[in-house]
């Protein structure tokens, strides 16, 4: 067990956790909402350090992360255990684990072992993903910094819970993120996801702000955020951080406790992308509808096609020098 960053020990042995927008106030003994951080005699202890979940070599563009080294590996790695409850993840098994079967399980892998691995793979980055990285911060953190040190990159793909405190620590060692803005209005944070909405929108500014590269992600769920009104809100808000930012609106299944509803229709996901680039946003991308031109890059300046992606792969890459080679706009992003 390895003592937790970032808390402050109260009076009576409880503790209080400044990682996540959360902020429990934990009693000895007792754990916080994520289930991985726990109390231990007035001192909170992270049980997931180095206990990896999953361990994999992904294509940057499945995190997904467009505009940053396309067609690079990214090792990609979690612990068990999440601050979110939401009720459509995709990874319900290991972020939930904690949760629905009071477990926690992993493999024992030092951050070193992690870099040896990323390099033995020849991939540009790792990835902290798949739960949320936010709740391993301690293990992220280390992996990070050893990673930077080794000239390896390190991207999150995050739900944006984390607090300002816990991104001001990891920035230097943060590349580049990829947020889940999930929707536009407390009601569907508090109900679908057990959380609040105004932490995520703050960390969408505060990653813009400290230079890390940031993308969103929109999962399109029918009937609970895709109306118009919402649509507009959402795209608003990010052409308001910076019309640079990529917005991914991406194709929902059912899935976990969200099972009674079905797949987004693929003409929602265009009515989306069409509120997106109305916004101001001038990279629009569909998620999870292989072969959909919205899978591709478009220079914003002259329309000419830059990235060919079919699903996750990289048929051509045109970007030259991080510009089009028609018209010369810079594109914005990390290419090198
Ligand atoms: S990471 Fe968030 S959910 Fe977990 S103990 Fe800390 S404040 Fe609570």
């Amino acid at each position: 067990m390895k003592e937790a960053y970032l808390y402050e020990k109260l009076d009576e042995k409880k503790v209080r956790c400044r990682l996540c927008g959360h902020g429990c106030l934990i009693k000895d003994g007792s754990k916080g909402i994520c289930g991985v951080r726990e109390n231990r005699g007035g001192t909170l202890t992270t049980l997931v350090y180095g206990k990896v979940i999953a361990m994999n070599v992904d294509p940057i563009e499945k995190k997904p992360l467009f505009h940053f080294l396309p067609g690079s590996r990214a090792y990609s790695i979690a612990t068990v255990g999440c601050n979110f409850r939401c009720r459509f993840c995709q990874n319900s098994d290991i972020s939930q684990m904690p949760a629905d079967y009071n477990r926690i399980m992993g493999e024992d892998v030092s951050p070193s072992n992690i870099i040896k691995k990323a390099r033995e793979t020849r991939s540009s980055t790792i990835a902290y993903t798949y739960t949320e990285p936010t709740i391993y911060f301690e293990f992220a953190l280390d992996t990070a910094r050893l990673a930077s040190r080794e000239g390896i990159r390190n991207i999150f793909v995050s739900n944006g819970y984390m607090t300002e405190e816990c991104l001001m620590n990891i920035h230097p060692d943060l590349h580049g993120i990829n947020i889940d803005l999930k929707a536009f209005s407390e009601k569907f944070y508090k109900e679908q996801c057990g959380a609040r909405l105004a932490p995520v929108l703050n960390s969408i500014k505060k990653a813009r702000d400290l230079g890390v590269w940031v993308e969103v992600t929109t999962l399109l769920i029918p009937g609970l955020n895709d109306s118009d009104g919402e649509l507009r809100d959402i795209a608003r808000f990010l052409a308001g951080v910076d019309p640079e930012i990529p917005w991914h609106i991406s194709r929902f299944h059912p899935t976990y406790l969200l099972t009674g509803i079905s797949h987004t229709p693929e003409e929602d996901i265009h009515r989306a992308r069409d509120i997106g680039y109305d916004a101001g946003i001038k990279y629009v991308y569909t998620g999870n509808l292989p072969g959909d031109d919205g899978e591709k890059t478009f220079c914003h300046g002259c329309g000419n096609l830059l990235v060919d992606r079919y699903g996750y792969s990289i048929r051509n890459n045109f970007i030259k020098n991080g510009r089009c080679p028609q018209c010369d706009e810079k594109i914005p992003g990390v290419w090198e």
